[in-house]
């Protein structure tokens, strides 16, 4: 269920639960523009779970549909981009589009190489972005200790754990791979901690541990990091619900069970 056309601004009840108690997620929504592009920041939170999701890429839907259903179980605050432009948002000025990866903004560096990669190299565009960027760090508000999991989906093969072995894409980046042959390689997670790849891995999922000081690509996970909050990567395959609905939960479960030095209920 994706309540798109449900509240513009403010507050509003989005979902009851059939439990014989009202459990409802509140919705707000924050409008962000980009010169003349509107990008709406939904903001959904339920109590319970001190736990936040974050959704940056527009058409990583499943993404959102099993965030949703995670904080309905067990609370928490899901935060997702939406402009309708894809995966990348747009800064539009004179009717002209400008894209970026808004999994490249939370660094100036990568937020740069990001704009010239999609061809643009100007410094009024640079600026716009990076506003829009502190605006949305701003509403996330990332701070040490808090534990921040991003969801993203992605097509079939096209981007795989099978790209963080040596030699793959994100091979240099990578300290460890865990691959289990019976799980689909779509499904994976990444993470920034030893003793959660150690979990994962046993728990039988497949799983990266990125480089403790990887290049500056201005990827949320680095931007992390940075801060010290803990950081998980959760990538499922575009539609499969369940698959990223049960990854959460199993991540909870081991969040829960760390509990050392960060601040879970
Ligand atoms: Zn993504």
């Amino acid at each position: 269920m994706r309540p798109r056309d449900l509240a513009i601004l403010g507050s509003l009840l989005v979902f009851t639960t059939g439990t014989g108690f009202m459990q409802s997620i509140s919705k707000t929504t924050h409008t962000l523009y980009l010169g003349e592009e509107k990008v709406w920041v939904d903001i959904y939170e339920r109590t319970g779970a001190d736990i936040t999701l974050l959704n940056l890429h527009d058409n990583e839907n499943t993404a959102v549909e099993a965030g949703l259903a995670f904080i309905e179980k067990y609370g928490g605050r899901l935060i997702e981009l939406r402009h309708g432009r894809g995966r990348e948002v747009v800064v539009r000025v004179n009717g002209i589009l400008h894209r970026f990866d808004p999994n490249r903004m939370f660094s100036d560096v990568g937020l740069r190489a990001s704009l010239k990669y999609f061809n643009n190299n100007s410094d009024e565009i640079f600026a716009i972005a990076a506003a829009f960027r502190d605006s949305v760090t701003k509403l996330i508000a990332v701070r040490k200790g808090m534990v921040v999991i991003a969801i993203h989906n992605n097509t079939p093969d096209k981007m795989t754990i099978n790209d963080f072995r040596p030699g793959g894409w994100y091979g240099n980046d990578t300290r460890k791979v865990s691959i289990n042959h019976q799980q689909d390689s779509d499904n994976f997670f990444v993470v920034t901690q030893e003793d959660l790849f150690a979990a994962l891995s046993i728990s039988g999922y497949n799983v990266a541990l990125i480089a403790q000081k990887p290049p500056d690509r201005g990827m949320f996970s680095d931007y992390c990091i940075r801060l010290e909050a803990l950081n998980v990567t959760v990538e499922a395959e575009q539609g499969k619900k369940v698959n990223q609905e049960e990854m959460l939960e199993v991540l909870w479960e081991i969040l829960r069970e760390k509990k050392n030095n960060i601040s879970i209920k």
